[in-house]
């Protein structure tokens, strides 16, 4: 047991639909005296990555968070790359005015994202907000020409259309919507340090990437500009982080990527953190559901936990 944890659980759970190219979402559950905390860096982080995902379950679980600025947090729905029915439907059922839409699948054509964008835009209505993610896959000539056809259905915001600052700097030279840093920060050596003046008009904040909610605050006030909590599909003990920084803001100006539970087709509480009348409630949430994972799972999760935090 690591000193000052009380409990440790793993959890594993499929989704929904596939999403960041995974089926299973698992992660570890720790529990200090301060509550909750979540570490499920994905597989594709190595170690070293790793650390800042265990600050922040460290943080969770021994001295909890700062006081919050508001008892709720605005949401928006999370749309996978499926087809237009399947994209309107997840809109209709989330009750959320403002919908995150994901682009740029690897084997999907740009017809494919407009017709999901299209379908979104139908059913949230001309005032909902509609933003797209392309996880950093255009160039910057795709991603001028791509986002140009996509504003047709009056984009709030582009997030992450090409991989590099550089490349952020490029293109938002050459358009008036405005672009979402996301990665560049996430998957940064230093999230404090990088030079986002001139790539960004919002900046993507997730919990866990960057070590915690204190240390997600200090990068927003480094970079000074509008911000959103995005999730980083994680469960409902992890997502009340991201709730709790969202609720730590100064401003928060952009319902925020925390509605992601929905991906999930089960969730480790009981009384799990999904919209109501498309915001999240500021609450700690407690998980007394959480399913085993099967023994090579759980294996896995301790072991990378040891490396991790030794
Ligand atoms: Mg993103």
């Amino acid at each position: 047991m690591i000193e000052g944890l009380t409990d440790v659980r793993v959890y594993s759970t499929p989704l929904r639909t596939r999403f960041r190219r995974i089926d299973v979402r698992d992660g570890v559950l720790v529990r200090g005296p301060a509550g909750w905390g979540e570490f499920s860096p994905f597989w594709d982080y190595d170690d070293a990555e790793s650390r800042r995902w265990w600050a922040s379950a460290v943080e969770a679980a021994t001295v909890g968070w700062p006081a919050p600025l508001r008892d709720s947090v605005p949401v928006n729905c999370i749309v996978p790359a499926v087809g237009p029915e399947a994209a309107h439907a997840a809109v209709v059922a989330s009750g959320c005015a403002t919908a995150k839409v994901k682009v740029a699948e690897p084997g999907q054509t740009a017809a494919d994202d407009e017709a999901r964008v299209e379908a979104v835009r139908d059913a949230l209505g001309p005032d909902g907000g509609l933003r797209v993610d392309a996880n950093a896959a255009w160039d910057v000539d795709t991603a001028v020409a791509r986002i140009r056809a996509l504003d047709r259905f009056d984009l709030q915001y582009v997030e992450q259309p090409v991989a590099t600052v550089e490349e952020l700097v490029a293109l938002r030279r050459r358009t008036d919507v405005r672009v979402a840093a996301d990665e560049v920060l996430r998957r940064s050596a230093d999230p404090l340090g990088v030079d986002l003046r001139e790539a960004c008009d919002v900046v993507v904040l997730k919990v866990q990437p960057l070590g915690g909610v204190r240390a997600a605050l200090e990068v927003a006030e480094a970079h000074g500009l509008p911000c959103v909590v995005s999730s980083a599909l994680e469960s409902s003990v992890g997502l009340a982080a991201g709730v709790a920084l969202a609720a730590a803001l100064p401003e928060l100006p952009f319902a925020c990527g925390l509605g992601t539970l929905s991906l999930f087709t089960a969730d480790v509480s009981s009384d799990p953190l999904v919209p109501v009348d498309g915001a999240l409630a500021v609450r700690a949430v407690v998980p007394d559901r959480v399913a085993a994972a099967d023994p090579e799972t759980e294996e896995r999760w301790l072991a990378r936990l040891a490396r991790v935090s030794a």
